[in-house]
């Protein structure tokens, strides 16, 4: 007897993940710091003790949505809701990509759109960002037209470079674009604006969010999409029967209580972030400004493969990004608390003196 051979649509990356090293300080995935509040584990522990989890959880995860719409002011009908946004992804592309269709990404991004459109044998038109790293108008244009995708991605801020793109450009991708815009705000709360008020029933644009960074649930995989009411109920259409589990759904709820403490957050994590920044413009490293909750920089005098072992060497774990388009010997540091982000300039600039 012997296995099948699975199907080969993996593209050029094979698989996709951070190395997970047993370091004292962790600043590579771009997560929260801070746990969540003690009083939020509070309120979810007593909801373990009342959930019915006998039963399957609400279908149309009502509750959930209805709460997110309030904190955007949309309607519940405008917002899916999946296991973090990379799932909200994968069903955008099992939505409307596939054999056959086309997805537009701009280099270098969030590594999961062309690995999803692999995985969804959807044809993945690549084209290159500014040398800034923002979007290049003349070059969207031209990938457009080529491909005319059905998806167009729009990842702001950035990963792993950092930058939001302004609203101008945004508009002009929506005028450029013969499919769906995807703006891909799982960073969306670190920068000065969002693409969240272009959200309107007659307009192809949706906007991804997270629970993962600023709601510090990113063990929970928790993500959601507002956009037009029709393109959200083809999503649920697509989704697998009951994919939320009526904990999660819970937790989600009861997070958006503590809103005002996670703006605090933000606040210090800005902050944090342009302090961390100012370190970088003392050391031998070259950095790019950030509209997120992690910094881009590359080393001038050493390799990044180097200065990333040496770190490791110092207990210091940073994203090594140097196999990623156009980004040969670059580190993407994510914001800590106060003190790791010490640790980290402390022991960079041993490593690059
Ligand atoms: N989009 C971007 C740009 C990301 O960086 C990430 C997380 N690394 C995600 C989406 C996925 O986030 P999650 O699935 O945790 O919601």
């Amino acid at each position: 007897m012997t296995i099948p051979k699975p199907v080969d649509n993996l593209g050029a990356l094979q698989g996709y993940h951070s190395p997970q090293v047993d370091v004292e300080v962790r600043l590579n995935t771009n997560e929260s710091p801070y746990p969540p509040p003690p009083e939020w584990i509070g309120d979810v522990v007593a909801e373990v003790e009342r959930l019915a989890f006998h039963r399957y959880p609400d279908r149309e995860a009502s509750d959930l949505r209805a709460a997110i719409a309030a904190n955007h002011g949309v309607g519940p009908e405008q917002v899916f809701v999946a296991n973090g946004s990379n799932e909200v992804l994968q069903t955008l592309f099992l939505t409307y990509a596939g054999p056959g269709r086309a997805a537009a990404v701009f280099e270098p991004t969030y590594a999961m759109h062309a690995q999803i459109g692999h995985l969804t044998s959807t044809e993945v038109a690549v084209g290159e960002r500014a040398p800034d790293f923002l979007l290049d108008l003349t070059e969207v244009k031209r990938v457009l037209d080529e491909s005319s995708p059905s998806l167009t991605f729009v990842c702001s801020p950035n990963n792993p470079t950092g930058r939001a793109e302004s609203r101008a450009s945004v508009d002009e991708v929506l005028e450029l674009a013969p499919g769906l815009v995807i703006v891909d705000e799982a960073y969306g709360q670190f920068s000065s604006w969002t693409a969240l008020d272009l959200v309107d029933d007659d307009r192809p644009l949706v906007v991804t969010r997270t629970y993962s960074k600023t709601w510090s649930m990113a063990g929970s995989r928790l993500g959601y999409l507002v956009g037009s009411a029709e393109v959200v109920s083809a999503l649920w259409a697509r989704a697998l029967p009951y994919h939320l589990d009526v904990l999660k759904q819970r937790a989600g709820v009861l997070a958006l209580r503590y809103s005002d403490e996670m703006e605090g957050r933000i606040g210090s994590l800005v902050a944090e972030r342009e302090r961390i920044a100012a370190g970088l413009s003392a050391l031998a490293v070259e950095h790019w400004p950030s509209d997120a909750n992690f910094v881009l920089f590359r080393p001038l005098h050493r390799s990044g493969d180097e200065v990333w072992q040496a770190l490791v060497d110092r207990s210091v774990l940073v994203r090594n990004c140097g196999s990623w388009p156009r980004l040969d010997n670059c580190l993407r540091v994510t914001v800590g608390t106060p003190s790791e982000n010490d640790r980290f300039l402390a022991a960079l600039s041993e490593v690059v003196a």
